[in-house]
């Protein structure tokens, strides 16, 4: 288990982070979310030990993390991490940087888990080429198997399908995660994606001002945002009477006392996005059809599970 107590860290003079406090659980998938700059990346960075706390602890079970001022060789060998840089041997075939880690003594063995891992991040048709000849999220894919192939106990990371296409990414994103769940990898993802959290994360951590603002399952900050950069991160949201709507959770119903006069239709595939006004200010609902600019419509709010 990977335990967090009372983190503080500071580059220079302001505050990064202060205060932070979580544990990990074997196998549980964590998901850190926030603005850029909240200070997603320098949080995976302490875990894995690249810089000395100013204030508190970091343990794996028993071990405590620590810092470049009292650990020689950063890193552990339990603990892998794939940051926004990839560190990958640009002159070596996929094959040859994701088995590097992998033991030269049962040469068969390394042969089936090499290509299981390339089948994983979906690379089987590059095995043999070199990593300097892929595109960027290519060279995130080898990264990310290169990562697990160890079998660490935690994994840690940044932004990890950033760079990587979306005719690929839903595909790969299951695969990773199922992989991690599969073979009970802690795992702890910095991201700005809800779709790397939703459905994946068992609890998501919301960086804000240098401290926890929410800590909770994706489900319960999806269904009941305590503030609006929670909402934000989910999706289009408005603020009436104080409460946080969803676009979604807005209806055009025949007749109510909610109207906003239709400013732009935006297409969304399953649905259409629509940009209203009401009292001078924009006001987001979704809707099955088109409506034309400057309809009136009539609203209504629907809460969680109602029509
Ligand atoms: P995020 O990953 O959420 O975008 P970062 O952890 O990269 O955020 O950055 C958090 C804050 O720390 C930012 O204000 C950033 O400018 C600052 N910062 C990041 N890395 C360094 C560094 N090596 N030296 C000084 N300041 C840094
Ligand atoms: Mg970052």
């Amino acid at each position: 288990m990977l335990k967090v107590k009372n983190l503080t860290f500071q580059y220079d003079k302001i505050p990064v982070l202060q205060n932070i406090s979580f544990n990990v659980d074997k196998g549980e998938n964590i998901a850190i979310i926030g603005e850029s700059g909240s200070g997603k990346s320098t949080l995976l960075k302490l875990l894995y030990g690249e810089y000395d706390l100013n204030k508190g602890q970091i343990f794996w079970n028993s071990e405590e993390i620590l810092g470049p001022k009292y650990n020689l060789v950063v890193g552990y060998d339990f603990m892998k991490q794939v940051t926004q840089e990839f560190d990958l041997m640009p002159f070596t075939s996929v094959e040859e940087n994701i088995g590097k880690h992998l033991s030269n003594f049962f040469p068969e063995e390394k042969k089936v888990r090499t290509a299981e891992l390339i089948g994983v991040v979906q690379l089987t048709a590059f095995a043999k080429t070199k990593v300097k000849l892929l595109s960027g999220g290519q060279k995130q894919r080898v990264a990310l198997a290169r990562a697990i192939a160890k079998q660490p106990e935690i994994i840690l990371l940044d932004e990890p399908f950033s760079h990587i296409d979306n005719f690929k990414k839903q595909s790969l994103r299951r695969n990773l995660f199922k992989y991690l769940k599969k073979h009970k990898i802690s795992c702890v993802v910095a991201t700005h994606d809800k779709d790397d959290v939703l459905g994946y994360a068992d609890q998501m951590i919301v960086l804000d001002k240098a401290t926890i603002a929410a800590k909770d399952t994706p489900e319960k900050l999806y269904n009941n945002p305590e503030a609006p950069l929670i909402a934000s991160f989910f999706g289009e949201f408005n603020v009436i009477n104080d409460e946080i709507i969803y676009a979604y959770q807005l209806k055009v119903v025949p007749e109510s006392d909610l109207k906003a006069i239709v400013k732009q239709c935006y297409f969304k595939g399953t649905h259409y996005l629509i940009e209203s006004e009401l009292n001078g200010e924009a006001l987001f609902f979704e809707n099955p059809s088109e409506v034309k600019n400057n309809t009136l419509i009539s609203l209504e709010i629907t809460k969680f599970g109602q029509q």
